[in-house]
């Protein structure tokens, strides 16, 4: 049954269809109950009336409450123009100036009645003034804008020019609470309130619009968040159990020869870091359930060769796996890093990214279906409607943060009658918090231990001054035989601008590292493929010292030769994806370096940035700090693959310990009534399905 809460925006007093569609286009607001769970992003205090002898120019906003004793009107036409109103209380004058909507202000001013004026203070040609400061009339009914917190609520220009301003957001609540509160229902069990000692929830959709004080407001804000985390969290438990009790998986018990002889060729010792991954796994192979497992390692942890040898039991049992990679240069890597593995033992493999040809598509169509193929590596190539598995068993999403859940949901479908097996993998790491929004209904396994030999990484921050001895230093490297990253910034990839960079950089750098002594590659995202092809591997040969690039080379590419990492314009990345590349050199043996190039000038926050990266090469230090600056939208892990649903009110990287508490009380309610049958848990029932309807596509939060 629809209730009030579900009414149509349009109905609200003042809203009307035209509005209501503005409403709905620019903040998505479509019912009563939109409006009401549009939540003040901060509130002004305007709980004290200031005097004017008291104000100073350096006060933030402030009320003031007087009269009107003068009018006037300054300038000729033009941007000078302007309306003077003189403002007096018992204790001063002080000037209100307005240079737009002169002459409506005119005409509403009157001169002695009382106003309440409300503005930030400046100083003009030695006086006081406040210029377009907010004035209400004290008769005027406005009670919630007198003597309170008041609640700012984002909004839109487009918003704004409709005529809904911040006081008119005010009513629409103030109106909403009163016709709405009696039949707002609590949506959490009683054990759940009394446990938390929450306030109920018209407490808290009261306070959180109009709050009495900063402790009603402090209880309703923690209400709330509480409520909102509570019932993600509850809802991808519940999504992780249901998969768990039905999703089936297709067993794959055997170790054959095709496993023996791969893990015969390679040539080092697998860490215990990786040993205890592959059981992991290869349980969930024997278990019966499909595997929805997230792998999360460090740069250069070692996962390919873990995703690899998972693929080659799957090969063992019969089945096909594809190993999935977010860029060209990164999956021919792993074709081409796999040959030595699988040298005679059988196991055929085949690449497949945007530009293989025609005539060799058809062969791998043709294998693939035939089954001869057994590993198929690729980029998104490899989920288009026309590859097709004879029987796919196990599928490898490698740095799954530069993918869209669509994208990843078409791989689970690849095998119509079994869902695969899938391994999502991950070097960003990611913060707690969030791993446990974004996967909270994966398993997860951590390669928590780097191969033995590999030697600490120094940073070191670089300015123009010092551009000379880092050129000298470099030369010195490449005299000892060791190799270059050189790499410029890119947003994206076919951006003029860094293409510019990186061009000029290039012709820079090889007037400074002159042929035929200095080799010098290049690789860039608006370059041919066999180009691209041609300068990576001259690089990865050892061929070439100094490799110029963008950063396509900043996920998985591997050369244990190369020994510095020089990044250009480093304040213009991200600190993971300073990380991630980082994490390209230091794989050999050898002494390996950083160094982040910067302008004399730098941000508070990008110095911060830079300070942190030359202090730690801990990837989980870096992304927690990473998400504490810029907030949880902007991390590289969310960036393409989003939140599972907007939050209204929560922030992850502020409120940890609620959605630990609300994940801990959600775990709690399931262990208890795994399929929520009981009466008390009914409510949850109703929050769910509505939460369903608002989570951007559920079944597909991976
Ligand atoms: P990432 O986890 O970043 O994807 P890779 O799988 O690319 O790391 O591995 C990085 C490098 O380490 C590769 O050259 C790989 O062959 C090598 N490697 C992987 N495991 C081990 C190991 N146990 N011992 C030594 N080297 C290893
Ligand atoms: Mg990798």
């Amino acid at each position: 049954m629809p209730g009030i809460l579900e009414s149509e925006i349009k109905f609200l007093p003042g809203v009307g269809p035209k509005r209501a569609a503005l409403l709905e286009k620019e903040l998505n607001i479509k019912s009563f109950r939109d409006m009401l769970y549009l939540f003040p992003f901060r509130y002004v205090d305007r709980s004290r009336i200031y005097t004017i002898s008291e104000v100073e120019a350096t006060m933030s906003f402030i009320q003031l409450r007087g009269k009107i004793t003068r009018i006037n009107l300054i300038g000729d036409k033009g941007p000078a123009r302007r309306l003077v109103a003189t403002f007096a209380d018992p204790t001063g004058v002080i000037d209100l100036v307005f240079f737009q909507g002169v002459k409506w202000m005119k005409d509403k001013l009157k001169l002695n009645t009382e106003y309440i004026v409300f503005g930030k203070p400046a100083v003009f040609n030695q006086s006081l003034n406040m210029v377009h400061p907010e004035v209400d009339s004290v008769t005027e009914e406005n009670p919630f804008y007198i003597g309170n917190m008041i609640g700012v609520y984002s909004s839109t220009e487009r918003i704004r020019n409709s005529g809904i301003g911040n006081k008119q957001f005010a009513r629409f609540q103030a109106t909403l609470l009163r016709q709405c509160l009696d039949v707002i229902q609590e949506s959490l069990p009683a054990e759940v309130i009394e446990k938390k000692r929450l306030v109920s929830l018209r407490d808290a959709l009261q306070n959180i619009h109009f709050p009495s004080d900063m402790k009603s407001l402090a209880a309703a804000q923690l209400r709330l968040k509480f409520e909102e985390l509570f019932f993600l969290q509850l809802s991808l438990l519940r999504q992780k159990s249901y998969r768990q009790r039905t999703a089936k998986g297709i067993v794959m018990p055997k170790v054959g020869s095709y496993f023996n002889k791969c893990f015969e060729n390679i040539p080092f010792e697998l860490t215990n870091a990786q040993k205890r991954v592959i059981r992991e796994i290869r349980s969930d192979f024997t278990s019966g359930k499909q595997m929805n497992r997230l792998l999360q390692g460090d740069v250069g942890s070692g996962k390919t060769m873990v995703a690899i040898l998972c693929a080659v039991l799957a090969a063992d049992n019969g089945y096909q796996s594809c190993i999935m990679a977010p860029t060209e240069v990164l999956a021919n890597q792993h074709f081409v890093g796999v040959k030595k593995i699988i040298e005679g033992s059988g196991i055929n493999t085949a690449l497949l990214t945007g530009s293989t040809k025609a005539k060799e598509r058809r062969a791998i169509a043709d294998g693939l279906m035939n089954g001869s193929i057994h590993i198929l590596f690729g980029t998104h190539a490899l989920i288009e409607d026309a590859v097709q598995f004879a029987n796919l068993g196990f599928a490898v999403i490698d740095e799954q943060h530069r993918f869209g859940v669509e994208q990843r949901s078409k791989l689970w479908s690849k095998n119509e009658l079994m869902m695969p097996h899938v391994l999502v993998m991950t070097a960003t790491p990611i913060p707690r918090t969030l791993a446990m929004t974004l996967y909270g209904d994966l398993d997860v396994s951590v390669i928590d231990e780097l191969p033995p030999g590999r030697k600490a990484i120094q940073t070191i921050h670089g300015t123009e001054s010092q551009r000379r001895r880092i050129y000298a230093f470099m030369k010195d490297e490449i005299k000892a035989g060791r190799q270059i990253f050189v790499v410029y910034p890119l947003i994206k990839e076919s951006e003029k601008m860094d293409y510019k960079n990186l061009q000029e950089g290039y012709e820079h750098m090889i007037v400074e590292f002159p042929a035929p002594e200095y080799v010098t590659a290049v690789v860039h995202g608006q370059q041919k493929n066999e180009n691209k092809a041609y300068d990576m591997e001259l690089f990865a040969s050892g061929k070439a010292n100094i490799l110029v690039s963008t950063s396509v080379i900043e996920v998985g590419v591997d050369v244990p030769n190369a020994s510095v990492m020089m990044i250009e314009s480093a304040e213009r990345f991200g600190l993971s994806q300073l990380h991630q590349l980082r994490g390209r050199v230091g794989r050999g043996s050898d002494n390996s370096y950083c160094i982040l190039m910067t302008g004399h000038k730098l941000t508070k926050e990008s110095k911060q940035r830079i300070d942190l990266m030359c202090s730690t090469q801990d990837g989980f230090e870096l992304a927690e700090a990473d998400m504490r600056m810029r907030g949880p939208g902007d991390i590289e892990g969310t960036q393409q693959s989003g939140l599972p649903m907007d939050l209204h009110i929560s922030d992850l990287a502020k409120d940890s310990q609620i959605l630990e508490e609300a994940r801990n009380m959600a775990m709690l309610v399931l262990e208890n009534d795994p399929l929520l049958e009981k009466s008390e848990n009914f409510l949850l029932k109703t929050g769910l399905s509505r939460l369903r309807r608002e989570v951007k596509d559920f079944s597909q939060i991976s």
